[in-house]
């Protein structure tokens, strides 16, 4: 009896340490997708999401390798065929563990990259990284584990009345979100919203979505673009070409590349959230100060602030 009395505080606790650390994560300030500026009245965001409050157990049915530090893991939805994971365009959702021996549990939130209308399932693409804690989890897990996820998280894309280009700049594995939101974008033939996309990865082995990518654009050849900045050893001066060269440009995502993308982006010369152009960011802490910070490349060529979507 008094083990039961002993267990129930410290279950407890731990349940409410759960959804407190949930909540504190969701409640950081993070702004909606839509596009909430000038044209677009400002759009409510969720209230408190009462799906961040229970968790939910999703099992391993695939894990793939992708390439030397990436997985593809496949997960079942608790309720099968009957259900679709009601993760929108470029949202993510929040995976939870408990290393070995800590008092907290761990959340971090991954992109899911499935079809988001396809039934009974979430795949997620998840770059290790060292010591990595809740990455070295993910890919501790094979077929039959199971995984507590939270979510999905809010914000939501909302289709532009009007036709919009949006420029998506992504580092390394900030390749998720952007490719979910671009899939979601082009999916709709509402929506007609073009995309430009600048990637910047380390080498030409850190490209985990190519054939998908590559398969978006011969679908969609008027409405997305793809340019690689592909930097490390393949970026040197003597090392050899890399093919296309418009398309996969070396070294960074630097000012060049970027006012490039701005110009095609732009509609008679003119750039703005009210002109129908915004940016959507996510890579690197480093990456996104030096593309986006107070004095980066974006605000050089006079992008402003609140035209860039940091996910
Ligand atoms: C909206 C959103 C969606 C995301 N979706 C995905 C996704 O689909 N797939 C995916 O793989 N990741 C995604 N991430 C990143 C993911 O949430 C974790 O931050 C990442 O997996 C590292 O967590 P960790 O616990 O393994 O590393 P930690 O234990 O937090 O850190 C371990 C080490 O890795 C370094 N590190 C951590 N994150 C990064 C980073 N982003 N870039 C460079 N170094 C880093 C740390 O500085 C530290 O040295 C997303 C992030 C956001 C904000």
């Amino acid at each position: 009896m008094a083990s039961l009395f002993a267990r129930r505080p410290i279950l407890t606790s731990a349940t409410a340490a759960s959804a407190l650390a949930a909540a504190y994560y969701v409640s950081q300030p993070r702004r909606p997708l839509m596009m909430d500026t000038a044209q677009n009245p400002k759009t409510k965001t969720l209230a408190f999401p009462k799906n961040m409050l229970f968790s939910k157990q999703l099992k391993v049915t695939n894990v793939e390798q992708v390439n030397h530090d990436t997985k593809r893991i496949t997960f079942a939805l608790p309720g099968g065929n009957g259900e679709v994971s009601g993760v929108t365009p470029g949202a993510a959702i929040l995976t939870q563990h408990t290393p070995p021996g800590a008092w907290f549990p761990v959340f971090r939130p991954y992109t899911p990259i499935h079809d988001l209308d396809q039934p009974g399932v979430l795949e997620l693409l998840v770059k290790k990284y060292p010591n990595g804690r809740a990455s070295g989890h993910m890919h501790s897990l094979n077929p039959g584990d199971e995984l507590t996820v939270r979510g999905p998280l809010p914000g939501q894309w909302a289709v532009p009345k009007d036709e919009r280009n949006i420029l998506c700049i992504a580092g390394g594995a900030g390749i998720t979100p952007i490719y979910s939101l671009a899939k979601g974008i082009l999916a709709n033939p509402a929506d007609k919203t073009k995309v430009e996309l600048l990637w910047g990865v380390n080498g030409t082995r850190d490209i985990v979505l190519k054939k998908e990518l590559e398969e978006l654009e011969q679908q969609h050849p008027d409405r997305l673009r793809v340019v690689y900045a592909v930097s490390g050893a393949e970026a040197l001066p003597d090392a050899p070409s890399l093919g296309d060269e418009e398309k996969y440009r070396k070294g960074y995502v630097d000012k060049t590349l970027l006012s490039e993308a701005i110009v095609r982006c732009q509609k008679n010369g003119a750039w703005g959230d009210d002109k129908g152009q915004r940016v959507f960011l996510c890579g690197p802490p480093k990456m996104e100060d030096a593309v986006a910070g107070k004095d980066g490349i974006l605000a050089e060529l006079g992008v402003l602030k609140k035209e860039v979507h940091r996910f």
